[in-house]
């Protein structure tokens, strides 16, 4: 008997190969970091979302022993039964105060925190308008909601008030990655708060890449935005927070909502407690980490005035640790990302159809963990490759 959905699952994968689309998975030894081991080797890893390095940091690691011996590893059961670990608790109440909102929601990943948010708050007869450049968890958030989806071009904020006004749905969300993830430029907030309060609309903000590293690490909000019962904030925590997981800030009444009627929420098993007890102390380590800031800062102004007379090409206007350095097309992209690797640097290159024609880029993101020997290392590079 022949197994006809298997066979084409194979021509499949046998028709990404041959158009050099398939995708595989470096494989990681050790700690993550700065440096790391690599496929077997040592590299320099200039593509790490752990911002401030604090993914392998002494100090987490410690909570995490001290955490294991009081709880244990699994969590047992979900939030709703009997999962809800006073550390849980606890770090909810933390990241709430940090943030400068009422109260906010603990998740196992962002994944799972934009499907809940997206799919309980858009409303039944809703309408959400997203950023063209979104991340792909919002995009299907925004698709398995069953609302109305409404896309404007990347900040495009005439085309998006005109949406809104065109829109007939009660319930109204703007959502919009606060960092974007592939250019790291900063979301106009204020600005789409103002048309949120024109349009009587929610505004979601996914600060994924922002939490941690703006604003001395309380993330992208302006104080306007922080102030407005309209503004739900998300922000993820194995990047930046070097951990695990996802929390949302906002409104106690939103908050509750969700613990009420969120499906990702309530039909999963609460993440394992002593990750919430790590977060608490990643939490300590963003609020009084002026040090990592300070060099992160650094960093950034290093490669930016270290590449800004570079030939073979443009970094993006970014002042955030995402430095994507478009090359143009797509096999020159790889050439370099590859002709780095050979000098021990790892830097991805990006391609289409995740950016748009023309735009491949080698995708730099920096660490606090990095040093300036790095960087200068990663510069030199880049001009000997020209
Ligand atoms: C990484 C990311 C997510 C997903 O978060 P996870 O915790 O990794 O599931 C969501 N939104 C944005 C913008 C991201 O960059």
């Amino acid at each position: 008997m022949t197994h006809a959905a298997l066979t084409r699952l194979q021509d499949g994968l046998a028709a990404l190969k041959a158009e050099h689309l398939e995708r595989r998975r470096r494989l990681l030894d050790g700690a993550q970091g700065a440096h790391v081991t690599i496929d077997g080797q040592r590299v320099v890893s200039f593509c790490s979302n752990d911002y401030l390095g604090l993914a392998a940091d002494p100090v987490l690691v410690a909570a995490a022993h001290a955490a294991l011996d009081q709880c244990g590893v699994g969590a047992g059961a979900a939030h709703l039964i009997t999962g809800h670990h006073r550390f849980h608790h606890e770090f909810e109440a933390a990241f709430a105060r940090f943030i400068g909102k009422p109260a906010a929601l603990l998740f196992s990943t962002g994944y799972m925190a934009n499907l809940a948010v997206l799919t309980t708050l858009a409303g039944k007869k809703g309408e959400i308008f997203a950023d063209k450049l979104n991340h792909a968890s919002l995009i299907d958030a925004a698709q398995l909601s069953g609302v109305a989806f409404t896309r404007y071009r990347h900040n495009d904020l005439a085309q998006l008030e005109g949406q809104l006004a065109a829109s007939t749905a009660p319930d109204k969300m703007i959502v919009s990655d606060l960092v974007f993830s592939m250019d790291g430029d900063i979301a106009p907030v204020d600005a789409l708060l103002d048309l949120a309060e024109r349009y009587d609309a929610w505004l979601y903000l996914d600060d994924a890449h922002g939490f941690g590293v703006l604003n001395d690490g309380r993330g992208g909000l302006t104080e306007r935005a922080r102030a407005s019962d309209r503004v739900i904030y998300l922000a993820t925590l194995g990047k930046a927070a070097g951990v695990a997981g996802a929390a949302v800030a906002a409104h106690e009444s939103v908050i509750d909502w969700l613990i009420q009627k969120a499906r990702p929420y309530i039909y999963t098993t609460a993440s394992p407690p002593l990750l919430a007890a790590c977060l608490q102390e990643s939490l300590r380590q963003i609020e009084t980490g002026d040090a990592r800031h300070e060099r992160l800062r650094r960093h950034i102004a290093q490669l930016r005035s270290g590449l800004a007379d570079l030939k073979l090409g443009t970094l993006m206007p970014s002042e955030t640790p995402i430095q994507p350095l478009v090359i143009g097309a797509n096999a020159d992209a790889v050439r370099l990302s590859q002709a780095l690797l050979e000098r021990g640097l790892l830097v991805p290159a990006i391609r289409t159809p995740t950016v748009p024609a023309g735009t491949a880029r080698l995708r730099i993101t920096l660490s606090a963990a990095h040093s300036a020997d790095d960087v200068a290392q990663l510069v030199e590079a880049l001009h000997a490759l020209a």
